[in-house]
């Protein structure tokens, strides 16, 4: 059974995005929490948040894989903006909880300057303020392309962090096809010994997600671009080749290509019938 969905605008709800991932062929999805760059979130309709659940259980969804704005810096050098990641994820946990045992994705962040080790310090720090013995949701970090000072672009990073965390169980990892390999993580050549190396240094049980994207720039450029599936650098066949390797078996895997919905659900098609999982 391969999860695949991608990442839908909740400007509608939630029920509205279950219709909208199953008319795609989607068995999961990602959605921001809140307004991508920030801000008061909207309240959750409880009804709405059932109406998806059911949704869900009906057609047998994998786990959704929200996402925290990217616009978070749970590392910076500013009291302000670390104060501001704290209470968009404090709330964010509490959000989740409507929508019980499904993952939260984040961006680190970027220590912009102070050093890799406070960067890690922070986030830890906060990843200890926020997360509870009876959430239910488990918080994703996600893996980085390793641009300018952000933290995640090592699986070194990702390691350290989780080893600062006090609640082990409320913490998994995202890995992101096109971050790795702008990390110099060579997923095309090589998957098994990246996936060994990522079992060494964080234990591959902490992987829960994938985001399944080709990249705009060659191997190891460091640069984030994301590009449609099969018109980048990784290409295809070695997607498909990686999202359908035994060892990432049931994990959910979302499209942040940039694509519109039928350029979405032609991705979805294709890649159900290349991937034999
Ligand atoms: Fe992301
Ligand atoms: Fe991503
Ligand atoms: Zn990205």
């Amino acid at each position: 059974m391969l999860y695949i969905g991608y990442h839908l605008s909740s400007s509608k709800g939630f029920a509205a995005m279950g219709k909208e991932a199953l008319k795609a062929g989607a068995n999961t999805f990602a959605f921001f929490t809140r307004n991508p760059r920030g801000g008061k979130a909207k309240a959750i309709d409880p009804d709405d948040a059932a109406a998806l659940l059911s949704i869900m259980e009906e057609n047998n969804f994998g786990k959704l894989v929200a996402h925290a704005p990217y616009t978070l810096n749970p590392c910076s050098d500013k009291e302000n903006v670390r104060a501001f990641a704290r209470i968009c994820m404090e709330e964010d946990m509490e959000r989740m909880e409507y929508l019980p045992g499904n993952y939260y994705n984040f961006h680190p962040g970027s220590h912009v300057g102070q050093g890799r080790e406070k960067g890690i310090q922070l986030i830890t720090e906060l990843l200890n303020d926020i997360l509870t013995q009876d959430q239910t949701t488990t918080v994703l970090l996600e893996t980085m392309a390793g641009k300018g000072s952000e933290i995640g672009g090592r699986f070194e990073d990702i390691a350290e962090i989780i080893d600062g965390v006090k609640l082990k169980d409320k913490i998994g990892v995202c890995m992101d096809t096109c971050h790795v390999y702008d990390g110099e993580y060579d997923i095309v050549r090589d998957p098994d010994a990246v996936l060994n190396e990522f079992d060494r240094i964080i234990g591959l049980e902490k992987l829960k997600a994938l985001h399944v994207n080709d990249s705009k720039n060659p191997f190891g450029s460091h640069k984030d671009r994301h590009e449609k599936i099969g018109e980048g650098s990784l290409g295809l066949d070695a997607i498909a080749r990686f999202i359908s390797n035994p060892k990432l078996k049931g994990l959910p895997c979302i499209l942040e290509t940039p694509n519109d919905f039928e350029g979405y659900k032609s991705e979805i098609a294709m890649l159900l019938h290349v991937c034999e999982v």
